[in-house]
């Protein structure tokens, strides 16, 4: 075969032949009652995970991967584990587990919720629309200048058939269906709520929580990091900062003086939170859709040199460091985990 087949071959062939890396993707370490988008892990699970990581695999930091790429060459089955949004259990449940196999972490913290006892807008709308048993029958709406209906009248018999509690435990966004319209409305205002602004989205979970008539500001359990809790992770040589913007907005439905700000003073606060620089970023959502060219030239002259997205899976020496893929960790068991390592490595 020619050095010009040899070059051909497709990247799949080519990986195999070539050490890759591979970057994991997890958000929470908690045991919730419900958890509808999968955003946690049980610290059971997270446990074995990171037991098979360090019996089977190289688990290295996202720094020692940079490196590495610099130099042109990724140790063998290098595994670099992340974190997005910075809830509190990272701190809490994640570095414990992390220490005690001594496997390196970056958490990408969300600048602007630390120390708040707000929740995400994604977990509010879950509280606001999903925990309370009875919501009112109709909501209107007005998102981005057009206004929405929802019917939230409920089938007589599927309330007797099934709890409101059973339901909710059990109901996720990838299932097929919804029990009942409240779950319907939830995906839909999940998607209007996503590319607003945060203002916006704030204005509208305000409306939402007086219409449901749900109090409170947020749940102890879906908090963020405090700055004791994000200094203390931060101490230590294990687990890394990284910027995650200040209010985790979708940066390519914003104007660019908006990512901007975002982007720029998201890393300035966590910077002056933790005393020292931060070069390592997050896209939020972090899919194709969620950032632009634009996003990245303001992430370069921010002075970040690593900024992880949220898709792809094994990479070679030779990858955009702007882009780097993640592939997303769920709440799985060790037979799912270790098989689903296995085919990202020979994909
Ligand atoms: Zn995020």
């Amino acid at each position: 075969m020619g050095i010009r087949r040899l070059i051909q071959l497709p990247e799949q062939i080519w990986k195999k032949f070539h050490s890759q890396g591979l970057i994991l993707l997890y958000h929470r370490v908690a045991t919730l009652d419900t958890d509808p988008q999968l955003l946690s892990v049980t610290p059971e699970h997270f446990s074995r995970h990171l037991e098979y990581l360090s019996e089977y695999y190289n688990p290295i930091s996202l720094s020692e991967l940079q490196r590495a790429m610099e130099v042109g060459k990724i140790p063998d089955k290098s595994v670099v584990v992340t974190f997005d949004d910075g809830y509190a259990d990272n701190f809490q449940n994640a570095k414990p587990i992390l220490e005690k196999y001594g496997i390196p972490a970056t958490v990408f913290v969300t600048s602007g919720y630390v120390g708040s006892e707000r929740e995400f807008w994604w977990d509010d709308l879950e509280r606001l629309l999903l925990l309370p048993d009875q919501l009112p029958d109709q909501l209107e709406l007005t998102i981005n200048g057009k206004t929405w209906n929802w019917d939230l009248t409920r089938d007589p018999e599927k309330i007797i058939k099934q709890g409101h509690e059973t339901k909710s435990k059990s109901w996720n966004v990838t299932l097929s269906s919804d029990p009942d319209p409240q779950y319907t409305v939830y995906r839909d205002l999940h998607k209007l709520l996503k590319p607003i602004s945060h203002e916006e989205q704030e204005s509208i979970l305000s409306i939402l929580a007086e219409w449901s008539g749900v109090s409170g500001t947020g749940r102890a359990t879906h908090r963020s990091l405090s700055l004791k809790e994000l200094n203390q992770l931060d101490r230590g040589r294990l687990i890394e900062i990284g910027a995650h913007t200040m209010t985790h907005s979708m940066l390519s439905m914003q104007p660019e003086a908006a990512q901007k700000e975002e982007i720029i003073q998201g890393k300035l606060s966590l910077e002056r939170m933790l005393g020292h620089q931060v070069h390592t970023f997050s896209y939020p959502y972090g899919g194709k859709i969620d950032f632009n060219k634009t996003t990245v030239k303001i992430v370069r002259k921010a002075g970040i040199d690593t900024a992880c997205a949220n898709y792809g899976s094994t990479f070679i020496k030779k990858v955009d460091p702007y882009r780097l893929p993640r592939v997303l960790v769920r709440d799985w068991d060790l037979q799912v985990f270790s098989y689903n390592i296995g085919k990202w490595f020979n994909e």
